[in-house]
């Protein structure tokens, strides 16, 4: 018979793993559930520059590996697999992956999110073929030639940053007449004189059968289309959309954004929701470890009393 576990997590990103280090302190029986790497996105940041303690050069790999290997040092328990349905109402708790079904007492939901996309014809066909949503994963493929880069927050403009590292010249395209970044961003990006911008412009599509050929942009001034060719890249860094299609119909929602308190109750008693995935105003690594770690008190306390 399978285990009944006090607190399952799902996600082993910064949000799960502090909540599982808080946990398995607490001497909670802790299982963490991960659908691909550990880590979620800031597995694939080349330099974390704010989060507190951490100094380049610092990585998302290296920070979360010692996140990792702590959760386990206090007995955390891993496991590989994609939630697919959960069952809060019933008592245990159940979280399905497959075939596979997980009972708790309690869960948390630390699911994260993952890149958004353009939506443009052939960016689905493109993605790993010259369209990317990963600097750290695949500007090395890119070393000499020009790259482009979808986006005009900070997450575009300092990954346009790292790409010149291999890039022979780095465009960034964006859909308004300026950047959203934060001042300090766009001013190190204005200075480096390998990057090149091109504002009111979107990316109407993509071309090529089983690699990134040419694209056509947009001006959204004029309306005139331009084709570009050639073998380039494409990165895109529009925002994130939260991994919550599981809970909509379960736990209250707003925007596909879990609601949850300042403890990190969600609308269904026992469960938690912490870091991307819920209703927040700062998606960083250092909002995401402290949602994690109030999520697992909040748990524990959740345990005690019931
Ligand atoms: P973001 O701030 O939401 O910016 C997304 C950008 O993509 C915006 O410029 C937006 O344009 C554009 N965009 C959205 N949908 C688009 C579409 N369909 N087509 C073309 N362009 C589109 O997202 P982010 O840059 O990923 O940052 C997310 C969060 O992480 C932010 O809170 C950010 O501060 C944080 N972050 C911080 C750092 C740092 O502190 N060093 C680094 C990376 C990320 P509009 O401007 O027109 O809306």
């Amino acid at each position: 018979m399978n285990e009944t576990y006090d607190v399952i997590i799902i996600g082993a990103g910064p949000a799960g793993l502090a909540a599982a280090i808080y946990a398995g302190r607490a001497k909670l029986r802790t299982l963490v559930i991960e659908a691909d790497a550990e880590g979620g996105q800031i597995i694939t940041t080349d330099e974390i520059a704010n989060y507190p303690g951490a100094f380049p050069p610092e990585s998302g790999h290296s920070l979360i590996g010692r996140m990792s290997e702590q959760a386990r040092s206090f007995g955390a328990e891993f496991v590989s697999g994609t939630v697919d349905s959960v069952s809060f109402d019933v008592d245990p708790k159940t979280v399905r992956c497959g075939e596979k079904e997980y009972t708790a007492k309690s869960v948390i939901v630390a699911a994260g999110a993952h890149p958004a996309k353009i939506g443009c014809p052939g960016e689905d066909r493109l993605t790993g073929a010259g369209v990317s949503y990963c600097a750290t994963c695949d500007g090395p493929f890119f070393e000499g030639y020009p790259v482009f880069v979808v986006g005009g927050g900070d997450a575009s403009v300092e990954e346009a940053m790292y790409l010149t590292k291999f890039a022979s010249k780095v465009t960034i395209i964006h859909r308004r007449d300026s950047l959203r970044a934060a001042k300090s961003i766009q001013e190190k990006a204005f200075a480096n004189k390998k990057i090149f911008f091109r504002y009111n412009t979107v990316v109407d599509e993509l071309e090529g059968e089983d690699q990134l050929e040419s694209m056509i942009l947009r001006n959204l001034t004029d309306g005139s289309r331009v084709r570009i060719s050639g073998q380039f890249g494409l990165f895109v860094f529009i925002g994130t959309k939260p991994n919550t299609a599981v809970y909509d119909g379960v736990l209250e929602m707003k925007n596909g954004f879990i609601v949850a308190d300042e403890e990190m109750r969600t609308s269904v008693p026992g469960v938690f929701a912490a870091g991307d995935a819920r209703v927040k105003s700062l998606r960083q690594v250092v909002t995401a470890v402290a949602d994690g770690a109030i999520a697992a008190v909040s748990a524990e306390k959740y345990l005690d009393e019931r």
